[in-house]
């Protein structure tokens, strides 16, 4: 046995050579078929003023109409005045693979006059689906977790050709704890391919000053140079400058392609030469997919985890064993069985507050139903004695109760006179 063994009680490794197949080298396609058969969640924000083209790139990259046309923006005077949040839910197959594909618009942002709190409503919209999945986690039955979590947010950048503006970095600057960052130039057919460099070198350095943290191609030490190569030439890319466009024009030397015409000529949007588009759609959709998915997982929503569950005053576990000193660790035990203790306590708690808002809210509509049908009845009475006292007044002014009846044959028009 290694010492390391020993310390960690962890079982010793022992590299044996097989003497036939076994069949575990089947496990990665094992896991595969099980992950086809479940189909894939996936929930990508695009943030951005009105106009950028939004809802063009969003059915660009997955090469369909998710989104119809939308109306012109009404006068500023007649627009909400805050930034709403709009999901929009699709179900999408490629060669048998299933994909619900959610995409989180934010219609407003950047329209105001004054945008200061612009990112608060999508702060509180990130951290709602976290809180969601916390409380699906802790619940007793955890077999069917919906991730509602925003895996990628596609910031749209004006191509103004200046730098980043206020609103820009303060929306990045909230946001990249929370959600993996995408920024992209919008319209970058507005631009000539010089000023498209110049301002993506100063939207990075914009990014680097506030210690703004985009999202980055992982790349990993037992990978290939090809993978390694591929990652880096997306990093290159970023802030990813993009043409959006669901229609095909024919370029004049006869093909037909998704781009948009000019008169001097058209730019096609799967032309890694005209825009960055292909690679953006290599970085969200084609290699880095999972990769999203995952950084939000472990690293995005555990911090924001552990920073709840810290908040609300449970202590956080370490795996720190202190050897030498039998009380220190001893000491070091209780207090980590104990921060267990109020780490369950807490989600406990969590858990009951949940079900008892969920009582009383159930409660509150029964009540509600309780006093519509009291007030049914008691309208229903009220019109009874109504009818009642009205007989009782006719009756008692010696007129007869119903004129068909006293009078057979005659009109009800006559009786009245
Ligand atoms: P959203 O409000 O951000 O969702 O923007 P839309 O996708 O509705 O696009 C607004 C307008 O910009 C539409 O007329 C689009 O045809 C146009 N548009 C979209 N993408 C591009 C682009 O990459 N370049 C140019 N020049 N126009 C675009």
């Amino acid at each position: 046995l290694s010492p390391a063994a020993h310390t960690t009680g962890a079982a010793p490794v022992i590299r044996k050579k097989l003497m036939g197949y076994v069949g575990f080298a089947n496990l990665p396609n094992q896991v595969h078929r099980k992950s086809v058969r479940k189909g894939f969640q996936f929930t990508a924000m695009v943030v951005g003023e009105s106009g950028l083209g939004k809802s063009t790139l969003i059915n660009t990259l997955f090469n369909t109409s998710l989104y119809p046309a939308k109306e012109p923006l009404p006068p500023a005077a007649e627009r909400p005045k805050t930034v709403a949040i709009e999901s929009i839910g699709a179900d999408i197959e490629e060669n048998g693979v299933r994909l619900h594909l959610t995409v989180v618009d934010t219609p407003g942002f950047g329209d105001f006059v004054n945008n200061d709190d612009s990112w608060k409503p999508i702060v509180e919209n990130i951290e709602s689906r976290f809180d969601s999945y916390l409380e699906q986690e802790n619940r007793v039955n955890r077999m069917k977790v919906v991730d509602n979590r925003v895996h990628a947010c596609l910031y749209f950048i004006q191509p103004t050709g200046h730098s980043l503006k206020q609103i820009d970095i303060e929306f990045m600057r909230r946001l990249h704890t929370k959600v993996n960052l995408i920024p992209v130039i919008a319209k970058a057919d507005t631009m000539t391919d010089e000023e498209i460099a110049e301002f993506k070198e100063r939207i990075l350095s914009d990014i680097a000053h506030h210690n703004i943290h985009i999202f980055q191609a992982p790349t990993y030490d037992n990978e290939d140079e090809e993978t390694i190569a591929e990652a880096e030439e997306i990093a290159s890319k970023i802030p990813f400058a993009v043409v959006g466009s669901d229609k095909m024009v024919p370029t004049p030397d006869g093909r037909q392609v998704r781009g948009r015409a000019y008169p001097w000529g058209v730019v096609e949007v799967d032309n890694e030469d005209h825009c960055d588009f292909v690679k953006l759609r290599q970085m969200l959709v084609r290699t880095y997919m999972e990769e999203l998915r995952e950084y939000t997982n472990d690293v995005l929503y555990e911090n924001w985890r552990t920073e709840k569950l810290l908040s609300m005053g449970v202590a956080q576990d370490s795996t720190v064993f202190k050897e030498i000193n039998p009380a220190a660790r001893m000491q070091e035990e209780r207090v980590l069985h104990e921060a267990k203790l109020a780490k369950m306590e807490a989600e406990m708690k969590m858990v009951f507050q949940q079900k008892v808002q969920e009582k009383e809210a159930k409660l509150k509509q029964s009540e509600e139903e309780l006093y519509a049908r009291h007030k049914e009845m008691k309208d229903a009475l009220d019109k009874q004695r109504a009818d009642l006292e009205d007989k009782k007044r006719k009756v008692e002014s010696g007129r007869p109760l119903t004129p068909e009846k006293s009078l057979p044959g005659r009109k009800k028009g006559f009786l009245r006179t």
